[in-house]
């Protein structure tokens, strides 16, 4: 079976713009690239879980979606980093087209979009990581049972400040991407830690 870093979008690839919905916004965050590579050097799948309610609300289609992917993937090539897989959950619970307005199980934090890449894939969960910058991300990869690492990176300072004394306890994290690319790359912690 495989490892996989499942990697949240907005605010811990890119910077993030409040719905993204133009691949001119696309920017990548500093390093980014570099420790995606060392991942994929090291045997880590990379798969890239993102919550795009902004196509339920109207503000991008999924063609409008699919050439921002597009163009993560071209940034991203041109630092010689593939990416795996690409999910995203175009859904919203209370906005949206009735097609698309649902309580779907892969908006994050519900572990949807993980568990489909872990059977597209073959990827061990309980091997994994998943990195972002809200509690919604922390949550997936913990209901997915992975391991999940927060960045302050995008609203990752804005999360850590609204967390409980024992939730920043057992939190995992580090500045940026690639802080979080060091803690995965140096090998197992204790289960209790993530
Ligand atoms: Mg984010
Ligand atoms: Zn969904």
């Amino acid at each position: 079976m495989n490892r996989a870093v499942f990697l949240d979008r907005d605010g811990t690839l890119n910077r993030e713009v409040n719905y993204l919905a133009d691949p001119a916004q696309l920017e990548l965050l500093p390093g980014v690239a570099e420790g995606l590579a060392r991942l994929a050097q090291n045997q880590w799948l990379l798969c890239v879980v993102t919550n795009q309610s902004g196509v339920a609300r109207g503000i991008l289609s999924e063609a409008t979606l699919a050439e921002i992917h597009g163009h993560l993937r071209e940034l991203l090539a041109n630092e010689g980093v593939t990416l795996d897989w690409i999910g995203h959950c175009p859904h919203h619970p209370e906005h949206g087209t009735p097609a698309l307005r649902q309580a779907c199980n892969c908006r994050k934090p519900e572990p949807g979009l993980l568990l489909r890449a872990a059977a597209d894939l073959d990827i061990d969960l309980t091997r994994s990581w998943m990195v972002g910058d809200s509690a919604r991300d922390l949550e997936a990869g913990r209901s997915a049972g992975c391991r999940s690492i927060l960045v302050g990176t995008g609203n990752g300072a804005r999360t850590f400040e609204a967390m409980e004394t024992d939730e920043r306890e057992s939190l995992l994290n580090a500045p940026d991407f690639p802080g979080a690319a060091d803690l995965i790359l140096a090998g197992p912690v204790s289960p209790e830690r993530a």
